[in-house]
C-alpha cells in the first residue's frame, strides 16, 4: 500500500470511529450515518487513493473538474459521486449526466433544468434540497432563517416534487463558519424543524436525508440527527487550489 493511500486509509478510519462514537451518544445506529468524502480540487492520484483506502461515496463541487474524474475513473471502481457545490444553470446537464447524488439543489430554475437533461438521458436524480438559515449572502439555498416565513418555501417545494426525473430526499445545509464546531449546532437543529414542518407539510413526500457537517462539526451534526455528512480535509489533507 502507497504512504498516500494508508495515510488517508488512517484519517478515514479515524472519521468513521468518530461518527459512530458521536451517534452512540445520541442513541443513533452508526449505520444510519453515511460518509462523503469531498475531493474537490484533489488531484486524481488522491482520488484514486481515497478510494483504495476505502472511500465509498466522494463528493465534488464543480461539475467540470467532477466530470473529469468520474470519467477518469470509471472503470476503476463502483463508488458513488455526489455534487455538493452551487451549480449554474448552464452547468446543469454535466450534473444530470454524470452524478449519482446532488446535496446542492438551489433553485426551481435549476431543478427545471436538471429535469429536462436527466429526462434526455434517461436517468433519475436524487435531490437535497439546500437551506440557507444563516442568512449569508455569500451562501447557496433558499433562505429559510425566518421560521415564520417557512410556508412561503411550500410552492416551489410543491412544483420540483412533480418533476418526474428528479426525486427529492430531504435537505442540506452548510452554516456559517463558526469559530468552534458547537457553534454550527443551532443552524443543525433548525435544519432538523424545518425537516419536520415539510414532512407535515408534504407527508407524500420523503425528506428523510440531512446532508450536514464537514471537517469542523461533522460529530456535532451527527448528534442532531445528520444521514450524511461531507468531510474532506480531515481525510485527505488541505486543498490542492492551482
Ligand atoms: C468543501 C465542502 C465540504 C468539505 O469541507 P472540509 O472542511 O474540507 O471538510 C463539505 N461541504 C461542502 C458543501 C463543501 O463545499
Amino acid at each position: 500500500m502507497s504512504e498516500l493511500v494508508k495515510s488517508i486509509r488512517e484519517k478515514y478510519e479515524a472519521t468513521l470511529d468518530a461518527i459512530a462514537e458521536a451517534a452512540r451518544r445520541s442513541g443513533r445506529p452508526a449505520n444510519q450515518v453515511k460518509l462523503v468524502v469531498v475531493t474537490k480540487t484533489q488531484t486524481l492520484e488522491t482520488v484514486q487513493a481515497a478510494i483504495a483506502a476505502g472511500a465509498k461515496i466522494l463528493g465534488e463541487n464543480y461539475p467540470e473538474e467532477g466530470a473529469m474524474k468520474i470519467q477518469s475513473l470509471e472503470n476503476f471502481s463502483a463508488v458513488e459521486w455526489h455534487m455538493l457545490g452551487h451549480v449554474q444553470s448552464r452547468k446543469a446537464q454535466i450534473v444530470a449526466q454524470r452524478f449519482d447524488f446532488m446535496h446542492s439543489l438551489d433553485s426551481l430554475k435549476l431543478a427545471n433544468r436538471l429535469n429536462r437533461f436527466c429526462g434526455e438521458a434517461g436517468r433519475t436524480l436524487p435531490v437535497l434540497l439546500e437551506f440557507n438559515l444563516g442568512g449569508e449572502e455569500s451562501k447557496s439555498g433558499w433562505l429559510a432563517v425566518d421560521e415564520a416565513n417557512w410556508r412561503e418555501l411550500a410552492s416551489e417545494v410543491q412544483q420540483i416534487s412533480a418533476l418526474a426525473n428528479l426525486q427529492i430526499r430531504g435537505l442540506m445545509t452548510m452554516p456559517p463558519l463558526g469559530a468552534q464546531a458547537e457553534d454550527s449546532r443551532p443552524y443543525f437543529q433548525k435544519l432538523r424543524r424545518l425537516q419536520e414542518f415539510l414532512k407535515t407539510q408534504f407527508p407524500q413526500l420523503n425528506f428523510d436525508e440531512l446532508s450536514m457537517g464537514t471537517s469542523a462539526d461533522f460529530e456535532v451534526a451527527v448528534e442532531e440527527g445528520a444521514t450524511l455528512v461531507r468531510v474532506g480535509s480531515a481525510i485527505v489533507g488541505p486543498r490542492q487550489y492551482k
